[in-house]
């Protein structure tokens, strides 16, 4: 069991972030918010997925202007992102953005960053201070001797000091690096310092592959000692792709139930079939699915029966053919071409009786 780290809640429109919620998924657009019906689409997206909070980019006034009308029909809340220009914050406020982002070391002086905060506040909205290791102030640089965790959280701090100056504690806060090891201890750092809830990432992660391993090391040791709050998976990729690792990450931490579970073997000389092209396409029908259920995809009968029978449903393979298992009983032999669909079609089955016995049982 995994203990969380206590930290205070802040809400962002019907979402709850911190205290004992569970933890958000989070993504970013990469459309150009000025393209109101792109950035809609894929927000929905996001949304169909399994994301509970999306962030666009706020560039120019033109963004800003444009975050109102995606505002009115988007299904998640929107945290609006913001560098270098406080007018910029202040129009995404007032076009209805449900949390903002900002870098309170470019945004400009106290003054600004009071108006910015006072504006938040009326629109009853949570900011979040994001510290890179990229922006780190020279000043903080100098005192600490280059990027390391300690000269990442002193940044952090020093911003949120300047928040709380003005009175402003509706804060959620994060200290992302590339560098997992980095982010790991900023994080650990951090949470000795402060009770705001933490949004955890690796940045600028990597590829699909890369960052997908990356951000895993990074924000799963975090979560498993308990620290973060919200996450999100950094990906050069469909920003999709980055709520679907996110919740195999949550997942494979019991930090999120629901939805199903694939195990699938790694193959070896006794596989007598195409595996690997089956769980795939296994695993990409069930992105559709959100109900609770645990497949089996295995290749052979040495394990795959046994593994099988522990799983819901499962298939275990033959030479070019597989056994099909749903609950622990062999229920027929398929050839390869058919078992895709004999899997799904009991997977269905499966799921409806779940249905049917919670239906009963309220
Ligand atoms: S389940 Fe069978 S095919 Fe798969 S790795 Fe194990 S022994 Fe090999």
């Amino acid at each position: 069991m995994i203990r969380r780290r206590q930290s205070k809640t802040v809400r962002v429109d019907r979402l709850l972030i911190g205290g004992q919620a569970p933890v958000v998924i989070q993504s970013m657009n990469n459309t150009d918010t000025r393209n109101v019906e792109a950035t809609l689409s894929q927000i929905r997206q996001l949304a169909d997925a399994g994301c509970a909070l999306t962030r666009v980019a706020i560039p120019d006034l033109e963004a800003a202007e444009a975050l109102a009308k995606i505002r009115r029909e988007s299904p998640l809340p929107i945290v609006a992102d913001i560098h270098f220009d406080y007018r910029l914050a202040l129009a995404a406020i007032e076009s209805g953005a449900d949390k903002i982002r900002i870098n309170p070391g470019n945004i400009g002086g106290a003054d600004r960053i009071r108006q910015v905060a006072e504006s938040a506040r009326e629109h009853g909205i949570p900011i979040r201070v994001g510290v890179n290791s990229g922006s780190i102030s020279r000043a903080v640089l100098d005192r600490y001797q280059g990027v390391n965790a300690r000269s990442m959280v002193a940044s952090v701090i020093e911003a949120v000091t300047m928040l709380e100056a003005v009175q402003f504690t509706d804060l959620v806060i994060s200290v992302k690096a590339s560098d997992p090891l980095l982010t790991i201890e900023s994080y650990r750092l951090l949470a000795d310092k402060t009770d705001y809830p933490f949004h955890v990432g690796v940045t600028e992660a990597g590829t699909r592959y890369e960052g997908v391993i990356r951000s895993s090391v990074g924000i799963g040791t975090l979560l498993a000692e308990g620290i973060g709050d919200t996450i999100r998976v950094s990906l050069t990729a469909d920003p999709v792709e980055e709520v679907r690792a996110a919740r195999t990450i949550l997942r494979s931490l019991n930090l999120m139930s629901g939805g199903p579970q694939v195990i699938s073997c790694p193959t070896c000389g006794r596989t007598e079939v195409d595996l690997q092209s089956i769980a795939e396409e296994v695993e990409n029908r069930l992105q559709a699915y959100d109900r609770p259920i645990k497949v089996a995809v295995m290749g052979c009968a040495v394990n795959g029966p046994g593994e099988a029978r522990h799983a819901d449903v499962g298939i275990a393979g033959g030479k070019g053919e597989f056994l099909i298992f749903s609950r622990g009983d062999i229920l027929c032999k398929v050839p390869q071409s058919e078992a895709v669909e004999a899997l799904m079609t009991e997977i269905d089955k499966i799921i409806l009786q779940k249905d049917n016995r919670r239906s009963n049982d309220e």
